[in-house]
């Protein structure tokens, strides 16, 4: 059976790492419509190459010339633009699979849709279901679709527990998660050094190629908060069974603890293709242009505990879930601003975590049932967090 395929974020990191994989396999997926925000150079390329039926950009503006470039160039791809776009191509009636890679919390009305839709969800856009876990989850219940972990520790996870488990530790002996963290490029920088942290030097990760604003989230650790979070809401595992374990060589991309002892991992290279096409193809398997592992290159395995003191926006992801309900959508917003403001040197690269837990002292925490209860907690914090960083100019 093809399958066919809604890429939202298909110029970023993940998007050309998915076409990638699908390149290597046409007989089995179509791309019905790929949606990106302002590359349309990228965008045109992949337009001509998988001739999706439709596309989606920014604005009207972006629209007009993607579509004069595909009418010089006989592409019959359909161009659309905004933010309703991106919903109603989660929500295609033709399309059956949805990968959710916009970056931030613009993905969330997207992958929600496709989830009240009932499509199989490949979930790369870990903010979504930071900032609307609860809202998130029953949706994908209501409208009966199937989510699957693009992030490659949970993707990990996903491959390490047992196949029929549906949130349900311990009926299934799980006792609980050791989700693996690089350290990021900073985990031997004195912190005194921090504050003379350059953007380019936060987006240069020692093991992994990716975006911009998660590369800051790996140099910050706030990575790996975001992820115990979208753990706790995947695997519906309480945050006290979720540890995070520093080790370096990025090699185990994440472990479960069972009752009896026994300790389940993924291995593999650091390649984001490898959970791409794990997730594609699930329960198959395809090749994905990922080299096998040699474990006698890696020929060692090294771990240490992580540094809470040198990066506090574990701690404070950490508090966010034990607070509930709209504090983790505040610590999502916060950090998506500080992040922003950093890569614009606009603040220091120590501010980030600041910034994140003054604004979470300043937002109470509010009741969330719906999308629009996200996007005001969401829109809040954002609030909130302009009025510090404009403090400290
Ligand atoms: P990226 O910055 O490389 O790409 C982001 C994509 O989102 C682009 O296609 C961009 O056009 C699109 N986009 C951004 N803002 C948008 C908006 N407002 N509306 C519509 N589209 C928008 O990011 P990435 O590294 O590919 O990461 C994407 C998501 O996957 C993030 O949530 C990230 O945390 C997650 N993720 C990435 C990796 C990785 O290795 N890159 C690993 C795990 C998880
Ligand atoms: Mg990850």
């Amino acid at each position: 059976m093809t399958r066919r395929l809604t890429i939202l974020g298909s110029t970023g990191s993940i998007g050309v790492s998915t076409l990638d994989v699908i390149r290597r396999h046409p007989q089995r997926y179509q791309v019905e419509a790929l949606c990106a925000h302002s590359q349309i150079d990228r965008l045109f390329e992949q337009c001509l190459e998988f001739s999706p039926r439709h596309a989606v950009v920014r604005d009207e503006i972006l629209a007009v010339e993607l579509r004069r470039r595909l009418a010089a160039a006989g592409g019959a791809t359909q161009v659309l633009s905004g933010p309703e776009a991106l919903v109603r191509m989660a929500e295609l009636p033709e399309a059956d699979t949805v990968m959710a890679a916009i970056v931030g919390a613009a993905g969330l009305p997207p992958a929600l849709a496709a989830a009240l839709a009932g499509k199989k969800i490949l979930l790369a856009n870990k903010e979504a279901l930071v900032m609307a876990g609860p809202v998130f989850m029953r949706a994908v219940q209501s409208g009966g679709a199937r989510l699957l972990p693009i992030d490659s520790e949970h993707n990990a996870i996903f491959q390490s527990l047992p196949a029929n488990y549906r949130g349900n530790p311990g009926e299934s002996g799980v006792r609980g998660i050791l989700l693996t963290a690089s350290g990021g490029p900073f985990r031997k920088t004195p912190r005194e050094d921090f504050a003379r942290v350059t953007p380019e030097q936060a987006c240069a990760h020692p093991n992994w190629v990716m975006g911009r604003k998660i590369s800051v989230d790996s140099a910050t650790m706030m990575n790996k908060g975001l992820e115990v979070i979208e753990a706790r809401w995947l695997f519906d595992i309480p945050a006290e069974n979720i540890q995070v374990l520093v080790h370096p060589q990025s090699v185990i991309h994440s472990l479960v603890q069972y009752v009896d002892g026994s300790v389940l991992a993924e291995l593999g290279n650091p390649d984001m293709r490898t959970p791409i096409a794990q997730a594609l193809a699930y329960p198959e398997r395809i090749s994905s242009g990922v080299e096998a592992l040699d474990l006698l290159d890696v020929a060692a395995l090294h771990f240490e505990p992580p540094d809470f003191e040198r990066f506090p926006c574990l701690g404070l992801a950490y508090r966010a879930l034990r607070e509930g309900e709209s504090a983790p959508a505040a610590l999502n917003a916060a950090n998506e601003v500080a992040v922003q403001r950093f890569l614009e040197r606009r603040i220091g690269f120590a501010d980030i975590p600041q910034i994140i837990a003054r604004v979470m002292e300043r937002t109470p925490v509010s009741r969330l049932e719906s999308l629009d209860d996200v996007l005001a907690a969401d829109a809040a914090a954002r609030r909130v967090a302009e009025r510090i960083v404009d403090g400290m100019g």
